[in-house]
């Protein structure tokens, strides 16, 4: 039995290896697009501090976990699948066939349509390689510009003035993270950030930006900022693009039910990717953070290998965690429950749209 994952992130990975917890002589195949050791998103921000050195980032720290395991790991890009003939192709164009699958691709960072934003010193804040960039950028006195004060921009804030870097943030919604928070909370973490020498414009748009040493950016204020860097961190999205014409159920994310299997039988999604059953509220829910990517992982994994033996699930995703737990600039914050603003998915909805989040 030949077990495929797409995506090496934490989803990827707990999966790989339930499987060979449970199919010890079982193929297994994962795939991740990023020429790095897999690693954890979530310890970036601890990287930007200086508290750990990249090596602190990696999922597993044994050069040869994945080896030891059996698990093979390949280093591309998928850029299709088809569910009728379980096959999935690389952008190396091989394909390879599979007997289960696991879609474990997380999300991507959203582009906003900024003139500018592709120019030298625009970086997102979400892979190992936005954060060495960052890290070049980021001195001591360096001028940075934050687009987005959401939950990704909040968590950067402390790294960023550990680095002594004069920071502007420019949201334009009303108030900071404004999905996660109602006007009272982000009002106090707007006044808390100000207080530690942040600058605060919210209901700001960034219009345009003028590439240049310093970049010059154009706020729908009337004014010119000049940046050394600017960071893009205008909400994610399921990265998911790949599935177009798959025969694959998508609605903002992966749809799946309680065992976290696609409308095709021995397809699986988990992790940022998947909008989850949550037997709690009903509902299906992408919510992306790294306690339910594991736990999806887990179920998904313990379903494709009964999946893989004729035998009936055996595993069901109990719930999804609407929890977030927010550390900016050292005051900590909580929202549970839906978000804000959040759109709830539904079957009429159509396919692939974009999710504005963070
Ligand atoms: C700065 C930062 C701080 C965070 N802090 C927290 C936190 O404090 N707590 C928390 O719970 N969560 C946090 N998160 C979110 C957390 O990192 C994610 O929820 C988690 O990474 C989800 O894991 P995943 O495996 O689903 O996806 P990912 O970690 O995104 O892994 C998916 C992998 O699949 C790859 N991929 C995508 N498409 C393809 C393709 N077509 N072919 C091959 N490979 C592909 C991607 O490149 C990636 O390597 C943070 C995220 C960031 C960026």
């Amino acid at each position: 039995m030949h077990h495929i994952i797409i995506g090496a992130g934490p989803a990827g990975v707990i999966a790989a290896e339930t499987i060979r917890k449970q199919a010890p002589r079982d193929e297994i195949t994962l795939i991740g697009d990023e020429k790095e050791a897999p690693y954890s998103r979530m310890a970036i921000p601890y990287l930007l501090v200086g508290n750990i050195q990249e090596q602190g980032t990696h999922l597993r720290k044994s050069a040869t976990h994945y080896e030891d395991l059996r698990i093979n790991r390949v280093i591309a890009g998928v850029k299709s699948a088809q569910s009728a003939t379980k096959t999935i192709v690389l952008d190396d164009g091989k394909s390879l066939k599979f007997d289960t699958l696991l879609i474990a691709t997380g999300s991507h960072p959203i582009k906003p349509p900024v003139p500018g934003i592709d120019a030298e010193g625009v970086h997102n804040c979400w892979t190992l390689e936005d954060a060495r960039s960052i890290m070049k950028l980021a001195k001591p006195g360096a001028k940075v510009l934050q687009l987005g004060a959401g939950f990704i921009g909040c968590i950067i804030m402390e790294a960023l003035a550990a680095r002594g870097v004069e920071l502007s943030v420019v949201e334009m919604g009303d108030r900071m993270v404004p999905r996660m928070m109602g006007p009272t909370a982000g009002g106090m973490i707007r006044e808390w950030v100000q207080a530690k020498g942040v600058k605060v414009h919210t209901g700001t748009k960034v219009e345009a930006i003028t590439p240049g040493k310093p970049l010059k950016v154009k706020l729908s204020n009337g004014t010119t900022m000049e940046a050394d860097l600017v960071i893009s961190a205008a909400g994610v999205r399921p990265a998911i693009g790949f599935l177009e014409g798959s025969g694959i159920t998508c609605l903002l994310g992966v749809l799946t039910d309680e065992h976290l299997q696609t409308n095709v039988p021995g397809i699986f999604a988990a992790g940022d990717c998947a909008e989850a059953f949550d037997k709690v509220s009903g509902k299906t829910i992408v919510s992306a953070i790294q306690p339910n990517a594991a736990e999806q992982a887990r179920v998904a994994a313990l379903n494709m290998v009964s999946h893989a033996r004729g035998l009936k699930a055996q595993a069901n995703l109990r719930g999804v965690t609407q929890i977030n737990v927010l550390d900016t600039l050292g005051m900590i914050s909580t929202s549970f429950g839906d978000w804000q603003g959040a759109r709830v998915a539904s079957m009429w909805k159509s396919p692939m749209q974009p999710r504005a989040d963070t």
